[in-house]
């Protein structure tokens, strides 16, 4: 396969796998992944990866190797950590996997792979974001269907007839089982967001998103849905659209309309989302509007660390990470 990007090529190999090195190693003891032991010691390198540092654990009945890699995202892959980094760039500059694969010059499937495995990676940020003080919230309903391929290969069956993506929408509220799922937009006027698919729009669904978006206590604006004016265990003050009322003095929710217009040409680039891979790619914006004071560089930093840390890698890899709609409620049993 031609190369397009031959940026990566002009990488020192050394140098990036010293960058590994220390991105692993910096703020965690040099220990054995497989018996945690802190007796361990240098062992040799390797010759195929300049900069590869092998060790040894020296504790009694383990005495075996790892090295910078073991047990991280990065662990048997063949692609060297040059690929790795700069597809956590692109993938924090927003760039779909077909682009990474064309600009590293890697298979679909491999960009695919690696985009879900560090999605998944870098929601491990955001898994315990509670907004507290003044926050907003809106509501949108996002068009996603059965994109991709079925798990036994060939096309998913769709059970309807085929929409075409610019089909004009039902009226009314979107249902998950109508391809229309629910994202529920929570923005503090601190700064911080919180962005959640949900199945549907019902006064349950809220209160459980409600619940673990904001903490109790907090002033809620918002519109003048009726999922919302259901909500206990806020103070809750709405503005009415029906009536043409979008500000009441301090009483508005233009932030989270505002990051629904950043959310939609986010979602645009990858042309259809899979309804059942949304909370991934909802969540994953997430992550980089809370993060939206630092470069695309330090993001993929963040990324990387997150990644090096063979706890993550391990739940990051199965997708642990909120990749599914049930995850949702999976959350919630595990916070509480
Ligand atoms: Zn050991």
């Amino acid at each position: 396969m031609s190369m397009v990007s031959h940026l990566h090529q002009l990488f020192d190999p050394e140098t990036c796998q010293s960058y590994i090195h220390t991105l692993r190693w910096k703020d965690r003891p040099l220990q054995c992944p497989r018996c945690q032991s802190l007796n361990v010691g240098p062992w040799g390198a390797y010759h195929a990866q300049p900069g590869l540092k092998r060790y040894r654990c020296k504790a009694q009945g383990c005495q075996r190797t790892f090295n910078d890699l073991t047990g991280t995202l990065l662990d048997g892959s063949q692609r060297s950590v040059m690929h790795w980094m700069l597809a956590t760039f692109l993938l924090c500059l927003a760039c779909s996997s077909r682009r990474i694969a064309r600009e590293l010059g890697v298979h679909i499937r491999t960009s695919y792979r690696w985009c879900w495995w560090l999605r998944n990676a870098a929601l491990s940020y955001e898994m315990q974001r509670q907004l507290e003080g003044t926050v907003e919230a809106d509501d949108l309903y996002h068009t996603a269907g059965q994109k991709g391929q079925a798990k036994e290969g060939g096309k998913k069956a769709l059970g309807r007839r085929a929409r075409g993506r610019r089909k004009k929408r039902e009226p009314g509220r979107g249902h998950y089982d109508k391809d229309r799922p629910a994202i529920i937009a929570w923005v503090s006027r601190q700064g911080a967001v919180v962005l959640q698919a949900t199945r549907d729009f019902t006064v349950a669904t809220v209160q459980k998103a409600a619940d673990l978006a904001v903490r109790a206590g907090s002033q809620l604006y918002t519109d003048s849905a009726s999922s919302y004016r259901a909500l206990k265990g806020y103070a809750h003050d709405f503005v009415n659209h029906t009536q043409k009322e979008y500000a009441r003095g301090d009483v508005h929710e233009n932030r989270a309309e505002c990051l629904f217009s950043l959310l939609k040409p986010y979602l645009r680039v990858f042309r259809g989302v899979s309804k059942c891979n949304l909370p991934g790619y909802v969540g994953f914006f997430q992550f980089l509007r809370n993060f939206r004071q630092q470069n695309a560089f330090k993001q993929a930093e963040l990324i990387l660390r997150a990644a090096l840390d063979p706890a993550i890698a391990r739940r990051a890899r199965k997708g642990e990470f909120g990749t599914c709609f049930d995850h949702f409620d999976l959350l919630q049993t595990a916070r509480n």
